[in-house]
């Protein structure tokens, strides 16, 4: 992670960027990188609770994702606003993440492996997906979306995506001295994850600590590395 700048985080719903890679942005920022993330639903869909209405359900998420992103030192939260479940292959879709990747130039992207087996939320597929087809090729070649320039919004090469949540991951990194932190943030869902429980809490130590053993750390995250420009 040397000689970068600015780290592009793009989630499907709030919470996922906290629980998939919460720990490495926190390190991030506090190493000095600018983080941006991305939002690109809603997650009305997010309860089971029939008298939550789904557009307060939307709201609330948006203040806890703020929330949250604060602890985490995230500079900068852009939501996309795509209702809950929805999202897919589709150019409005790939054109906003072209859009974000051209406006704040990335060396890193961060998002969720879009290849899990069998079950997967498709909202996670599609965020996956459509994140590294507007890295690679479509936020590097002037004539996609050609009216960006017009806007001053230049072509762009990211470096290198990491994606979590892979079933093939071969990159680990030490999360032990911001464990706290991403626990912290990820409390901030509360709408998602209840009140503060110090048994989840040790379960999850119990799980990144089995991480961290690959690199003889005590708690660690890991992710599928892709490079793309070097
Ligand atoms: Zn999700």
């Amino acid at each position: 992670m040397e000689e970068v700048n600015t780290i592009l985080v793009v989630t499907p719903h709030p919470d996922d960027a906290e629980s998939g890679a919460g720990a490495s942005i926190a390190r991030w920022t506090q190493e000095g990188k600018k983080v941006v993330l991305v939002v690109c639903t809603d997650g009305r869909n997010g309860t089971s609770d029939r008298s939550v209405r789904p557009e307060d359900l939307a709201a609330t998420r948006e203040k806890e994702q703020r929330e949250a992103a604060e602890v985490l030192g995230i500079s900068e939260v852009v939501f996309l606003r795509f209702p809950d479940q929805t999202l897919d292959d589709t150019s409005d879709f790939r054109e906003k993440l072209v859009r974000q990747i051209r406006t704040h130039r990335p060396e890193v992207v961060v998002t969720v492996d879009p290849n899990r087996k069998y079950i997967r939320h498709r909202d996670h597929h599609w965020c996956g997906r459509v994140t590294l087809d507007a890295v690679f090729p479509y936020a590097r070649d002037y004539l996609s979306y050609p009216e960006h320039a017009e806007e001053g919004l230049e072509p762009h090469k990211v470096r290198e995506v990491l994606l979590w949540g892979s079933d093939e991951p071969d990159l680990v990194l030490d999360a032990t001295d911001t464990f706290d932190i991403k626990m912290k943030a990820l409390n901030k869902h509360a709408s998602q994850v209840g009140d503060p429980n110090p048994d989840r809490e040790q379960r999850a130590r119990t799980r990144y600590g089995a991480v961290g053993k690959k690199i003889g750390t005590e708690l660690a995250e890991q992710f599928k590395l892709v490079e793309i420009f070097r």
